[in-house]
Order: C-alpha cells, then sequence, then structure tokens
C-alpha cells in the first residue's frame, strides 16, 4: 500500500489528507495528521474523497478524451490531442483575427492549482492579449478582496486559524461553517469545549437562520436578511458614544474616522434593532461582548459577500475591528472564509478580470508594465487592463461581442444567476469550450469543444487555504484516459497560438513547462508585494509541509502586528458607505426573501460530491425550507409540491417545514442543478451586483412561495 499526501478539493478550510493507494487505485484517505489546518481531521465530505476516484468514477463518470460537435446540438464525438489543439488554436486565431483580441474571454475556476492559474493568465492576457479572464471566485471571495484592499490596502485576511482558540470573542456572521467549514468548526467547539482554559469567551452568531453554529452561540442575532450593515453600523454607533472605541490606535493608525463617525450618527442601537429586527438589548450585549474581549475574531463567508453591499458589508465589519484595535493580535481581527480551496492561490495569481500577479491591479499602467517585464514580454508589449467581470463576460456574449468562452472546471450554466441570460450567452457565442474532469455537467451541451481533465488525486501543484497557507497538492494517480493537468492543456494550445500571435519574441510558454516551473515564475511575482513568497522554495514547501505567506525569512502566521497596513503612509482606512437594503425589495406580489445556503454533505454544483451516494443521505432530494407559520399562512403542509417564482423565472419543489427560519425567509440550498430541477435552483436567484466587486447577489431574491 502505498501512501502521497495532499490537500482536499473541497473548502478553503484546506485540509491535509494521505491518500491511500496502490498506485493504480485509491482505497482510502484520511486526515494528515501533520497538516496544521486539519491535525487529522477530516468533514464527511473530505472523508469520503476516494469515493470520487473510485475506478468506476473514473471508467464511467468521467471525461476521458477530448470531443468535438461538428453543430450545436449534435453529438459529440471523439478527437485526438494534436486535432483539438490544431483546431482550437485555429478557431481562437479565427475570432481573435475577426473581432479583436477581446472576443475571447476565459472563465476559470478556484478550484484550479494556482499553477493552472498562472498558466490561464498568461496565454489569456500575455499570447491572445484578452482582458476578459475571471473566475468563478467572483461569485465567493470579490467582496472579501475588495473589503481588504479599501480598508487595509492589500487582499490579505489577516488571521490564522489559531486565532479561533486564542479569541475571547467570536462573531461569526454571514457564515454556518458547521457545515460550510466543518473542520474549522470542530475547532471552535473543541476550543470552547475547553472553556476553562479561556474564562468568558463568547460566540455570537448573526444569521436570519438558526443554523448549527448559531446553536452553539452564546448570542444569535436572527437578524433581517441584508440588514448587516446597520446591525454593524449600530454596533459602530453604541461604542462611539460610550467610549469603547480606541481612540489612541485610531489617531495613530487610521484615516477617515470622523467621516465614519458622521455616517454612524444616526445608526442607534434602537434604530439599527429595528431595522434589523432584533431586540435592542442584544445588539447591546454584542457590543459590549466585542467591544471589551481581550481578542474579538470575526469569521465571515458568503453571507457578506454574495450582496448588492458585499464591498459595504465587508467594510463595515473592518471598521469595527479598526476602531476597537482589534486587528494584529492573538485573537482578534477580521478573517473571511475562503469558499473553494484554491480561491486564495487565483488571488495571488491574479487569474481575475480586477487582479494581475502578485495582487497587482490591472488598472494601474505601471503594474501592468512591471507584470509584463517579470514574463519577459517585449519591450514593444504591453498587457490589457481590467476586462469583464463574471457576470460582465456572460452578458459581453449574449449581446454577441464576446465571441469565444474558454471555461475550465466551473459549470457556468448551473452556477452562475439568470440562468436564462447565460444559456442565451453560451448559444450565441461562436466557440465554447469546456476544459472539465466530469462528465455530463450542465456547460458541456453548450459546447464546441470538450477537453479532459485530470482531477484530484491525479495533479501536482499547489494551494492557498483561507490562512494564506500554501500546500502542496500531489498525484497518487495518472489521470484516467486521455486526461491532462490543466496546465498542460492551456500550454499546449499556448505552444501553438505563440508563434502566430507573438512572431519572433522570446515565448512565454516553453515545451518543458510544469508544475515547478509555474510554481517558480508565481514566486516572482511576489516579491517585494505584501504576499511576497521569495524565501520559500518548492523543495523547502515539498520538506517542510504547508507554509504561511508572507514568507520572507520565514512564515507569517498573523499580519499586521505592528499595526502597519500596506497603503503607503501604512494607515489603515475606515470607509463610510451607508446602509442600503437588498437590491429586491418584497411586495405583496413577492413578499418572501428568498436565501440560498450550503448543505453539509455537498459541495457547489455536486460535480464532484455528487458521485458519492452516501452523501445524499444527509439531504436526498432539492426541498424549499420555510417557517411553519409562513406555510400555515398560505395553506401550505410539509411535502406540498411548491412553486418558488422570481423576476427571472420559477422552479417547482417539495416544501420543508423549519422552524429555524426567520418568519417571512425561505430558503434554497444552492447545489441542486438541472438534473434535479429544471434548469437548477439559479434559474431564481439574483444577477444584481455589488458596485465595488461586481459579487452578485445570490443570497436574497424577492419571491412569492405558492402551492402547485
Ligand atoms: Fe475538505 Fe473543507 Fe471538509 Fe476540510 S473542512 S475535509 S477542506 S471539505
Amino acid at each position: 500500500m502505498l501512501e502521497t499526501k495532499s490537500t482536499c478539493p473541497y473548502c478553503g478550510v484546506g485540509c491535509g489528507v494521505v491518500i491511500e493507494h496502490d498506485g493504480q487505485q485509491i482505497t482510502g484517505v484520511r486526515g494528515d495528521p501533520d497538516h496544521p489546518a486539519n491535525f487529522g481531521r477530516l468533514c464527511s465530505k473530505g472523508i469520503n474523497l476516494h469515493h470520487t476516484a473510485s475506478p468506476l468514477v473514473r471508467q464511467t463518470q468521467r471525461l476521458l478524451t477530448p470531443q468535438w460537435r461538428a453543430a450545436r446540438g449534435g453529438a459529440l464525438r471523439p478527437s485526438s490531442w494534436d486535432m483539438a489543439n490544431e483546431r482550437l488554436a485555429a478557431e481562437l486565431l479565427r475570432i481573435r483575427r475577426q473581432h479583436g483580441p477581446e472576443a475571447i474571454g476565459f472563465y476559470i475556476s478556484g478550484q484550479l492549482l494556482t499553477e493552472d492559474y498562472c498558466a490561464f493568465n498568461k496565454l489569456a492576457r500575455g499570447v491572445i492579449k484578452t482582458p476578459h479572464i475571471d473566475s468563478n471566485s467572483r461569485l465567493c471571495m470579490s467582496s472579501a478582496v475588495a473589503g481588504y484592499k479599501q480598508s487595509l490596502g492589500a487582499d490579505a485576511p489577516p488571521c490564522s486559524y489559531e486565532d479561533v482558540e486564542q479569541a475571547e470573542c467570536i462573531l461569526v456572521i454571514g457564515a454556518n461553517p458547521a457545515w460550510a467549514h466543518p473542520v474549522l468548526f470542530r475547532r471552535l467547539e473543541a476550543a470552547r469545549a475547553h472553556r476553562a482554559g479561556r474564562p468568558g469567551q463568547k460566540l455570537i452568531v448573526v444569521d436570519p437562520r438558526r443554523t448549527e453554529s448559531a446553536e452553539l452561540a452564546d448570542l444569535h442575532l436572527q437578524l433581517q436578511p441584508g440588514t448587516d450593515v446597520a446591525l454593524l453600523h449600530g454596533l459602530l454607533h453604541a461604542w462611539i458614544w460610550n467610549g469603547w472605541v480606541d481612540q489612541d490606535f485610531i489617531a495613530a493608525r487610521t484615516e477617515g474616522f470622523d467621516a465614519l463617525k458622521a455616517l454612524v450618527r444616526e445608526w442607534t442601537p434602537a434604530r439599527a434593532a429595528q431595522v434589523c429586527g432584533l431586540r435592542e438589548v442584544d445588539l447591546w450585549t454584542a457590543a459590549e461582548w466585542f467591544a471589551r474581549a481581550a481578542g474579538s475574531l470575526s469569521l465571515y463567508c458568503q453571507g457578506l459577500n454574495q450582496s448588492s453591499s458585499g464591498t459595504a458589508k465587508n467594510t463595515a465589519l473592518i471598521n469595527l475591528h479598526l476602531a476597537t484595535a482589534q486587528i494584529g493580535k492573538p485573537g482578534a481581527g477580521p478573517f473571511s472564509l475562503t469558499g473553494q480551496p484554491n480561491a486564495m492561490g487565483g488571488r495571488e495569481a491574479g487569474g481575475m478580470a480586477t487582479l494581475l500577479p502578485g495582487h497587482r491591479d490591472p488598472a494601474d499602467p505601471a503594474q501592468r508594465a512591471e507584470v509584463a517585464a517579470l514574463w519577459g514580454l517585449d519591450a514593444s508589449e504591453t498587457l490589457p487592463g481590467p476586462g469583464h467581470t463574471a457576470l460582465a463576460l456572460f452578458e459581453g456574449a449574449a449581446r454577441g461581442e464576446v465571441k469565444a468562452l474558454w471555461i475550465a472546471c466551473t459549470n457556468p450554466a448551473q452556477s452562475l444567476p439568470d440562468q436564462a441570460l447565460v444559456r442565451q450567452a453560451l448559444q450565441r457565442c461562436e466557440l465554447v469550450v469546456l476544459q472539465e474532469a466530469f462528465a455530463g455537467t450542465a456547460t458541456e451541451a453548450y459546447a464546441d469543444w470538450v477537453l479532459p481533465a485530470a482531477s484530484w488525486g491525479e495533479k501536482e501543484g499547489t494551494v492557498t487555504n483561507s490562512e494564506r497557507r500554501i500546500s502542496r497538492v500531489r498525484a497518487a494517480l495518472a489521470p484516467p484516459g486521455e486526461a491532462r493537468a490543466d496546465w498542460r492543456i492551456v500550454r499546449d494550445v499556448a505552444l501553438r497560438l505563440e508563434p502566430q500571435l507573438r512572431p519572433g519574441l522570446a515565448p512565454l510558454f516553453r515545451a518543458d513547462e510544469g508544475p515547478e516551473s509555474l510554481w517558480l515564475q508565481h514566486r516572482e511575482t511576489t516579491r517585494g508585494r505584501d504576499l511576497d513568497i521569495g524565501g520559500l522554495s518548492w523543495a523547502a514547501l515539498d520538506r517542510d509541509g504547508p507554509q504561511q505567506w508572507p514568507f520572507v525569512q520565514g512564515p507569517t502566521n498573523r499580519l499586521y502586528t505592528d499595526a502597519r497596513f500596506v497603503f503607503p503612509d501604512g494607515r489603515a482606512r475606515f470607509i463610510a458607505k451607508p446602509y442600503q437594503a437588498p437590491a429586491e425589495r418584497l411586495s405583496p406580489q413577492r413578499p418572501f426573501a428568498l436565501l440560498s445556503s450550503r448543505l453539509r454533505d455537498q459541495w457547489h454544483g455536486m460535480s464532484r460530491s455528487g458521485r458519492v451516494p452516501t452523501l445524499f443521505a444527509h439531504t436526498p432530494q432539492p426541498k424549499l425550507r420555510l417557517h411553519p407559520q409562513d406555510a400555515a399562512r398560505r395553506g401550505l403542509a410539509d411535502g406540498d409540491l411548491v412553486r418558488v417564482s422570481t423576476a427571472r423565472g420559477a422552479v417547482l419543489l417539495p416544501l420543508q417545514l423549519d422552524r429555524s427560519l426567520r418568519l417571512g425567509a425561505a430558503d434554497l440550498p444552492m447545489h441542486w442543478g438541472p438534473e434535479f430541477l429544471r434548469h437548477g435552483v439559479n434559474e431564481v436567484s439574483a444577477a444584481a451586483r455589488c458596485p465595488d466587486s461586481q459579487q452578485p447577489e445570490l443570497k436574497f431574491s424577492a419571491a412569492q412561495i405558492e402551492a402547485v
């Protein structure tokens, strides 16, 4: 029996795993006791990973050879890699020649490895010269990115998982880590079980649902959906007018406090409580616990991010940490929990329309020139500026401006909001390329080319988890059939394009390009930046195990310990953004706030977790959850078939009565696709976006719920 250490490919906790195999077959998986993210623990998804790589799944549910369609709607036919690469390169050249580089867009994924991101970024921006490369991380963490950058000067979560054990007060807001980040939550549970070691530790959970995380809380603030900014401004008001802010820290280390103070003047705790639908006394309790704790830590995720006010919610939370100096010390800080396994690595490698490698800004010509030089581009070449973010990319395709979409490791025909527009976009494109490991995703039906990609247990590279920890991903088996590593698929097309598009210039891609060389190129882009890993080597990662960035002389477990932030003057910024209600207003025609949530045992669109029958035991089928009182008022009973309709469409599914919901809220888990519901749950979800982050408001739609 052989053992290979790697990393779980699901959530951003980034647990280390030990893959048990014989070189031909993966027989088991267990938690890596040496990995600092999980110390041997795994959740239900992680412990079942080997079932997603069973011989049956690899032989019958994977894409095994390149395939193409002669015409839309026709059958897929197998192709050799040579033919696929030749024809794909020729089509990209034709579209670029006829319509310009901006007619080509890339939609990639937070599940790709950092090295895959590097390859895609070089192909898109460096070879084709299109600005349009964005990731499904746009749906996940882009509000957190914007919040950190606006408030602290860089997209850098300042905390570590050990802060969960060191905090005296933990505020969980817009997150249900008990289900979405289970191993981190086990750590929180364990810390609280030893309460004697931290007398007085408090847990506050802010969520319209009484989740399993909320069940553990000392205080659950079951607020009106979408009112987080009102709550956070109310807490700050309470502190300011009770003298609970740290005036010395504010004066010495921050800018912008007076404007924020003027903004929150009207947000008295009484008014905030009224808008949020909370008891004022509970708001005061939360205010006192957070402000007076020696260390206050915030854990947050999609409840703050997936919102038309996503950046306002993030900055309002960071304001609280700055006002009380709850940052840069043990057990303190605003800590975004990453949804995907390598959304962080994608941000570091600049695989998004609003980011360049090394956390650089594509809107800044000087920073574009730095990247061009680091990539070895000729002095005559420039990199494109900011491109379309995810939804804008598909809107551009629906308008007929974007002619080619190369989609990798994600399933937009299920996961993006406003599915009618997504279908129109995919149908209108002249070329849709799908690079994917699993067969039969919803997007496959629109693809002209389907390229089989390697999956977990078959790839080499790195990922970065929520606490900035870079871990190695390792292959135990060769990919099945003719599937290939994502970076290699990109490289082989790039090698055909470069002589045509950059004749006579030093190539960006080498024929011997591989994970290590791509990682070394990535490392060079970080030198002198906030995420500098110049002191780290591939060999050290292999030898010493996962490491947190920045890593110059050694790893860094906590940022801003010297209270110097990443702005040129070293001072953090208070951001004064007003509270705004969700984009869609409730009305007699659509009186329910439709939320979306995660299930404990499923992940994203189920393309991997959906292959494991035991993971359906917890929740076997899609159901709409509604409070019994709301159901009774409509004459609905548990199990009734209901029609959930929003401004965009409708889905039919059974009703589940659930007292954990706030009155007036309904909950539809995000995972269910077209194989369970016609067009899947995103037929009804909202596409309104945060103006700063362009993250869509997947968490709130105005909906009607009726008996069928
Ligand atoms: Fe995988 Fe996340 Fe579960 Fe860890 S907590 S085993 S990373 S799904």
